[in-house]
């Protein structure tokens, strides 16, 4: 189901684009669940997760605290696929992923907000929304596409506003929420957010948690921070990262 059809929110229909995302819908993936066991990773002979593991259940939200130099970005990162896995296995709803490229990591389900959200500058904020269709060599007449982009404006309505501009011309929120519509093009079963709430204001931090709460349950999330904030309160579970290390008794899963 699509985002506002998983949440009950399609019923009040969505006037012209209506059929386009009910199309959608018939095509959105369900939550996965995802297991990291014994996972080592690092930058060349360097090894900054030592043995992390993760039982995230399908459609549960993790928030993964952790200071400065935690390892919490080299975690999501390798979980992406944007760096390699030294020991230790991914896996995406019971299927192995730590050997496969990131682009097919993401062709699996999976869809990473980085750090400092690096939306695309030179590019107009429907581009930005484009740019996964556009990188898979598709017309972005596709219907299913232009009703995920009609979502992503209903849940994010000053992007709507804006999709013409050059991405830089947004705000840092704006920008931020940009990177997660980007991300929720990509229709993903599993979401991850490497500090969504670096250099925002507190006002902006609420309005993101209002967005990530509505997403909430349509996808598996796992949230990284630096600290405590308002978007840690829409985790299910909290684990703390240190020196690469999760501290305390390890993560079990969620009972549903
Ligand atoms: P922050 O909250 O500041 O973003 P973090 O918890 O995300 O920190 P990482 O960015 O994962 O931490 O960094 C963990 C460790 O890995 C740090 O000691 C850092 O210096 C090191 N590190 C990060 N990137 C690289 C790199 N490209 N090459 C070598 N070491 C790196």
């Amino acid at each position: 189901m699509g985002l506002r059809a998983r949440r009950g929110l399609g019923q009040r229909g969505f006037g012209r684009d209506e059929g386009a995302a009910a199309g959608a819908s018939r095509r959105s993936r369900a939550p996965a669940r995802l297991e990291v066991r014994d996972l080592h990773s690092g930058y060349g002979r360097l090894t900054v997760i030592h043995g992390v593991n993760l039982d995230v259940a399908p459609g549960e939200a993790l928030g993964i605290l952790g200071p400065n130099g935690a390892g919490k970005t080299t975690l999501i990162t390798t979980v992406a696929g944007l760096l390699p896995v030294q020991a230790g296995t991914i896996e995406l709803d019971g299927e192995r992923i730590d050997a496969a490229p990131a682009h097919q990591r993401v062709a699996k389900g999976l869809a990473l907000v980085p750090e400092g959200r690096q939306v695309i500058g030179s590019l107009s904020v429907k581009a930005n929304l484009d740019v996964m269709l556009l990188a898979r060599g598709r017309i972005t007449h596709d219907p299913e596409h232009q009703a995920r982009v009609a979502e992503m404006l209903e849940m994010f309505p000053s992007l709507g506003e804006r999709l013409k501009l050059n991405a830089t011309s947004l705000s840092g929120g704006e920008q931020q929420m940009l990177a997660i519509a980007r991300a929720l093009m990509c229709n993903p079963a599993l979401l991850l957010l490497d500090e969504p709430s670096q250099g925002l204001a507190p006002t902006v931090v609420e309005e993101l948690a209002e967005r990530l709460a509505q997403i909430k349950g349509t996808v598996t999330m796992v949230l990284v921070e630096q600290s405590e904030n308002v978007l840690l309160d829409v985790v299910d579970r909290r684990l703390r990262l240190r020196m690469g290390r999760v501290e305390g008794p390890a993560a079990s899963l969620k009972e549903r």
